[in-house]
């Protein structure tokens, strides 16, 4: 197998041959068809996580077929089109895994993070928590929906009832949750960053009813708002724009330092919430609406080979909607 390994913090992905790695029990192999690239990679890559395993794979929106079956796997076939996720593994025992909520589980593994991910010709998974895909969508244009989407609706759903919503960054998964709040028969109102008339644009073609500079007041106050983009000024920005009672939801795994704010912000029972991870059933939820919704992604795929190029462009904000690597 080919694949871009992370060999220590701060450095560039490095193209490596492996040997084809072997399912152990309840795993399978999956043959790489497409890896999105997500934010959550370029915090692996600066090492703003904690407990990284080194050297490590990361992609976390894996989407091919699975080329060889571990034992005890009754749930999947050689050929299906399956879907890996962030959530690579829960213990299953812990009090977060009983009750409902594994996306808490106390000793979980995720994709690309702290087990090898879909930057690569072959990957490993385990059954249980790989999705199957059918038919839906070709496998670029479904690759961002397995974080970007997923962990976009779950935040989507955190944000309850809210008519007028606000989205604080609008990349991948901006651009995704926008098309379903549209669906859903939501108003929402975009936030980009200074000046990115060509993401402002972008979310008007999609249906926003706003498009402006995040430090701008929208012309109505908002019901909610989920903040997408890693920067923790726009938490007080959020809150200055929701109405009494409204909700400001976090859906980033990381966040620059939130600035101090005035008491006043959050009176009038404002809550602020994050999101954490992904539970299977918001796959299987999420998935279905995907289908019903008829969500469009925007995606740009490139070899790769070419990783080390997309994430520099990610990071200069350069990419609209998602990136997608093709082994
Ligand atoms: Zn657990
Ligand atoms: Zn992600």
């Amino acid at each position: 197998m080919r694949a871009m390994v992370l060999e220590a913090p701060g450095t560039p992905l490095r193209l490596r041959e492996r040997d084809d790695p072997i399912p152990g029990a309840k795993q399978i192999r999956i043959k790489v068809s497409a890896c999105g690239v997500c934010r959550t990679d370029l915090h692996v890559l600066d090492a703003e996580l904690p407990d990284i395993k080194y050297p490590i794979i990361p992609g976390h929106e894996i989407v091919g077929r699975v080329d060889a079956l571990g034992a005890d796997v009754a749930t999947h076939r050689i050929g299906d089109r399956v879907g890996i996720p962030w959530l690579g593994a829960t213990c299953g025992v812990c009090r977060y895994c009983q009750g409902g909520t594994e996306n808490l589980c106390d000793h979980p593994t995720f994709t690309g993070y702290t087990r090898d991910g879909g930057f690569a010709s072959h990957t490993i998974a385990d059954a249980r928590f790989a999705f199957q895909l059918g038919e839906l969508g070709d496998d670029v244009a479904v690759a961002p929906l397995l974080c970007a989407g997923l962990i976009g609706w779950r935040s989507l759903v955190m944000a309850g009832d809210a008519e007028r919503l606000g989205i604080y960054g609008f990349g991948a998964a901006g651009h995704i949750v926008a098309q379903v709040a549209r669906w859903q028969g939501r108003s929402v109102y975009a936030f980009t960053r200074e000046g990115d008339s060509a993401a402002q644009n972008f979310a008007r073609s999609l249906g926003a009813v706003w498009a402006g500079p995040s430090d701008r007041m929208p012309d109505a106050l908002l019901d909610a708002a989920i903040i997408y983009a890693a920067a923790g000024e726009l938490v007080p920005a959020a809150l200055r724009a929701v109405r009494k009672g409204g909700r400001v939801v976090c859906a980033g795994i990381h966040m620059s330092d939130i600035p101090s704010f005035p008491y006043d912000i959050l009176w009038g029972e404002r809550q602020l919430v994050s999101v954490a991870n992904l539970t299977r059933q918001d796959g299987v939820d999420f998935l279905k609406v995907a289908a019903a919704a008829g969500i469009r992604t925007q995606t740009t795929a490139f070899p790769l080979t070419e990783a080390n190029e997309v994430i520099a462009r990610l990071r200069r904000g350069e990419l609209l909607g998602a990136a997608v690597l093709v082994p």
